[in-house]
């Protein structure tokens, strides 16, 4: 609870009026935040915070970027809405600039409010393209929380909501540090992946998928990097059997990963992309479907059987535009890059060799994933899958004090930063965490 009068009258109207998402909600203790500008947010009592998290994982240029809240301000005062059967100038340059700097097949962008409704056009688009029915989704996976982006989730919170997932089919996609293929190196899992994946979809019935939906990089549920090989193979075994192929990059898409997009890093097209948060750094809702030509084409002359009312709004679309162009210009995504490589990979190695609780470190660009075990050798998680732990609680508490925000699932802290922090900064966040290790060392069988 705030000390300050202000920042009391938050949180008491939140605790009695706001119903918060994924939450048992008497056991909610939120953050009052104030105000934010840069890689920094400040909490009603003025503490101010490193945000590792973009809060989660969107804000990719930062808090209070001039350029996008002016691109607002000018929208807002000209055309602040219009509906999206109309053309408008903000949501024709954001497309354009889109399809600009996506892969080279993708020709057409779908406008939604965000990632799930992105996953579910995606899904229907294939559905109508292939005529099919079912959908090949990867456990460890989020896409959402709509019914059917849910479905396509390959977490716990899938559990809760299991009741309209028929055609939804889970497979396990490659995860060396905690192989269910029991692989000694990257090569035997990509291809014991490879061989899992098309034994499923032969069992299924190879005729029925109409799409495969995969996040090019799987954030949430750990940030795990694909072997190489391993979504060129899948973009094989889709041509095969006739399935669309839909990569998700709502959370590695517009530069988190060093790359405009992750699908860069593999040399592989998708038929569908769906994106959202970093498109404009999250500061209006926005997301969206790129389509390629097939797909957009086949839309021509069969009209498509699915709209919002706000999709492409012109306030959102205003503030893609200055992300874009703010993103080219300050060189953002070579800075993402940059952080990875002169940063976060040796600094995080470094880490690692000093904290037992630390199991593994995978990741790219801002993208950032330490996998806590209790014992280096077994790799026995801090916290159980789908659950929490006083050691991953007191972990967070931890680096709450210390001044840091961590974005974190079950046993894993991850970092993923505004893609504009600077190298000393990011320097900053890492001695900040490298104390709050301490704590999570105490749960190991070696630091207890
Ligand atoms: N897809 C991925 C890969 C995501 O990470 C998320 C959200 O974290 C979503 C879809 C859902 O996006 P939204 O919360 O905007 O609906």
């Amino acid at each position: 609870m705030p000390q300050s009068e202000r920042g009391r009258a938050i949180y008491e109207a939140d605790r009695r009026f706001v119903f918060h998402s994924w939450s048992a909600q008497a056991a909610l203790d939120p953050m009052v935040i104030v105000d934010a500008d840069g890689c920094r947010v400040t909490d009603a009592d003025g503490r101010s915070y490193l945000d590792f998290s973009s809060q989660l994982v969107y804000t990719n240029l930062g808090h209070r970027h001039p350029a996008v809240v002016e691109a607002i301000r000018r929208q807002a005062a000209e055309l602040a809405t219009i509906a999206p059967a109309h053309a408008n100038e903000a949501r024709s340059e954001a497309a354009r600039l889109i399809v600009e700097k996506a892969p080279a097949s993708l020709e057409k962008v779908f406008f939604t409010n965000g990632g799930a409704e992105s996953v579910e056009n995606a899904i229907r688009m294939a559905r109508l393209v292939t005529g099919r029915y079912k959908v090949l989704s990867q456990y460890r996976s989020y896409h959402g929380a709509t019914a059917l982006a849910i479905n396509a989730t390959g977490d716990h919170r899938r559990w809760a909501n299991d009741y309209g997932a028929a055609g939804t089919v889970h497979f396990f996609g490659p995860f060396l540090y905690r192989t269910v293929f029991h692989a000694r190196n990257e090569r035997e899992e990509c291809e014991r992946a490879l061989e899992h994946l098309e034994d499923v979809i032969r069992f299924e019935g190879p005729g029925s998928f109409a799409a495969l939906i995969l996040e090019t990089i799987p954030g949430t549920a750990g940030i795990m990097p694909p072997p190489p090989g391993y979504l060129r193979g899948v973009r094989e075994l889709c041509d095969r059997y006739g399935i669309v192929l839909i990569l998700d990059e709502v959370m590695v898409g517009f530069g988190r990963t060093g790359r405009w997009f992750a699908s860069e890093h593999y040399d592989v097209e998708p038929d569908l992309m769906t994106f959202a948060k970093g498109v404009n750094s999250g500061y209006v809702p926005l997301g969206g479907v790129l389509l390629n030509g097939a797909t957009a084409g086949f839309f021509d002359t069969r009209p498509y059987p699915g709209g919002m009312t706000y999709s492409g709004h012109p306030l959102a679309c205003a503030a893609a535009v200055a992300t874009i162009t703010a993103m080219t210009e300050q060189h953002v995504v070579e800075n993402a890059a940059l952080l990875g490589r002169e940063v976060f990979a040796s600094g995080l190695a470094e880490l690692a060799e000093r904290h037992p609780c630390v199991g593994e470190v995978r990741g790219l660009g801002a993208f950032w994933a330490l996998d806590l075990v209790t014992d280096r050798d077994t790799r026995e998680p801090i916290a159980p899958y789908g659950g929490t732990s006083e050691a991953i609680t007191r972990t967070l508490a931890a680096a709450r004090d210390a001044g840091l925000l961590l974005f974190h699932q079950y046993h894993r802290v991850h970092l993923a930063p505004p893609l504009t922090m600077t190298p000393e900064e990011a320097r900053h966040g890492l001695a900040l965490l490298d104390e709050v290790l301490e704590v999570t060392d105490t749960y190991t069988t070696t630091g207890a």
